[in-house]
C-alpha cells in the first residue's frame, strides 16, 4: 500500500512510501480518504535538534 508522507511541522509533502498494510489504513483507504503517514523532514529535523540543543544549553543548570 502506498503512503503519502508528509511532515508533520511544516506539513511539505515528502513523497510517496511502499508499506504493509494495516487495519486501520485498509479502512481509510475503503472511506476513499488519502493514506498519509507523518514524519519530519531534513529541515524541520534540523530545526528541532537546534532548538533541543538551545534549550539544553539555556535554562537547566544543576
Ligand atoms: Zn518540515
Amino acid at each position: 500500500m502506498l503512503y503519502e508522507i508528509k511532515c508533520s511541522w511544516c506539513g511539505q509533502s515528502m513523497g510517496t512510501k511502499e508499506c504493509e498494510p494495516t487495519e486501520f489504513t485498509l479502512k481509510l483507504k475503503k472511506m476513499g480518504l488519502p493514506i498519509i503517514s507523518h514524519g519530519i523532514c531534513p529541515k524541520c529535523r534540523e530545526k528541532a535538534l537546534e532548538d533541543a540543543n538551545i534549550s539544553r544549553e539555556g535554562g537547566n543548570h544543576e
